[in-house]
């Protein structure tokens, strides 16, 4: 996933991580669904669609085959449009998921890059058996 965006991070805020997440990249490098940037907060995307501006995205999904995280509203759109949109306007959620795949891959710029400046570190206290992270905004 790659954000064009300055999402506001907490500085030192912790992050649950599936222990099988890949590490993350460094910045510029190829976006390989490490999931950190989605689980620190969303992106304007995910904010449009969960009506939160904290904490970990809400359609964020993870891919066991993979090992990795992936972007709901790419992968599963339908549903997550369900999820967005009022109970009297759901029967939308079919039609407006193509649109969905197509802006949402051109908003977050999927498959660029990642552009997150994020530092991932395994907290020292719970690193022995939990995949918890603390993440930290780097200029
Ligand atoms: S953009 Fe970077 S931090 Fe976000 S999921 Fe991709 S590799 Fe991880
Ligand atoms: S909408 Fe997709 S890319 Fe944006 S924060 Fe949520 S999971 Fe990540």
């Amino acid at each position: 996933m790659f954000h064009s965006d300055d999402r506001a991070f907490d500085q030192g805020q912790v992050i649950h991580i599936r222990s099988a997440a890949p590490a993350k990249p460094a910045f510029g490098q190829p976006c390989n669904g490490c999931g950190v940037c989605c689980l620190a907060a969303p992106c304007p995307l995910g904010m449009l669609l969960t009506r939160r501006t904290k904490g970990a995205c809400a359609v964020l999904g993870w891919d066991e085959a993979q090992g990795l995280y992936r972007c709901g509203a790419l992968s599963q759109p339908r549903q997550a449009l369900q999820r967005a949109l009022p109970g009297w306007l759901n029967f939308l959620a079919g039609p407006l998921s193509m649109a969905l795949t197509r802006l949402g891959r051109r908003w977050i710029a999927a498959g660029r890059g990642c552009d997150s400046q994020l530092i991932a570190t395994v907290c020292p206290d719970i690193a022995d058996n939990a995949p918890t992270h603390s993440a930290e905004s780097h200029d």
